[in-house]
């Protein structure tokens, strides 16, 4: 599929919120890109498919992932909304039919990130987090400055943000997600 078709399936299937915060990671992605040495065109399309699998009713999250091949853990199971990013990556490859592995693992990982990520990873990870749509999201000002400084420092700070968010009582902490933080803060204090 080329992009302007899978933006037309996208604009179809994502609600509209959905579709232009998909916009604004596919092109922030592309600045973050720009700006530390990576491909541009890859890191635009892997914004674009990032949350492909999000209009997946609740429901049918965990039976559909499943029929995909992913391996859900427990914290998935109880916290369907984390489904999205496993089974995107699935939707990326069939649905859409890309075969770049980097890509389908930049989508794969979106949500928790994981230790030692590539920079495409990691680019696709922070631009879900400060694209220009996002907005009530604490310390954002500081993150968006940051992604262009250091990304492991503003890898720390969102997943700081992400644990306090939690600790107040919304959902529970993926474990990938605390194996992503440990992993980042270590190397930020190098
Ligand atoms: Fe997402
Ligand atoms: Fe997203």
């Amino acid at each position: 599929m080329t992009k302007e078709e899978i933006k037309a399936v996208l604009k179809e299937t994502l609600k509209s919120k959905r579709y232009k915060h998909t916009i604004g990671v596919a092109k922030t992605a592309k600045k973050l890109a720009k700006h530390y040495g990576e491909d541009p065109e890859r890191a635009y399309l892997a914004g674009l498919l990032h949350d492909c699998a999000k209009n997946v009713p609740k429901e049918e999250r965990i039976a559909l992932a499943e029929s995909y091949g992913c391996v859900l853990s427990d914290v998935e199971k109880r916290q369907t909304g984390l489904i999205h990013a496993k089974l995107g990556a699935a939707m990326a490859k069939r649905d859409f039919g890309v075969e770049d592995e980097e890509i389908l693992s930049a989508i794969r990982c979106h949500t928790v990130g994981r230790p030692g990520m590539t920079l495409l990873e990691k680019i696709i990870f922070v631009a879900d987090y400060i694209e220009p749509n996002r907005e009530g999201l604490p310390h954002l000002d500081e993150l968006r400055s940051m992604a262009y400084i250091d990304l492991d420092r503003c890898v720390v700070g969102m997943l700081e943000n992400t644990f306090s968010f939690i600790a107040e009582g919304h959902g529970e902490v993926d474990e990938q997600g605390l194996r992503t933080y440990q992993y980042y803060l270590e190397k930020v204090k190098e």
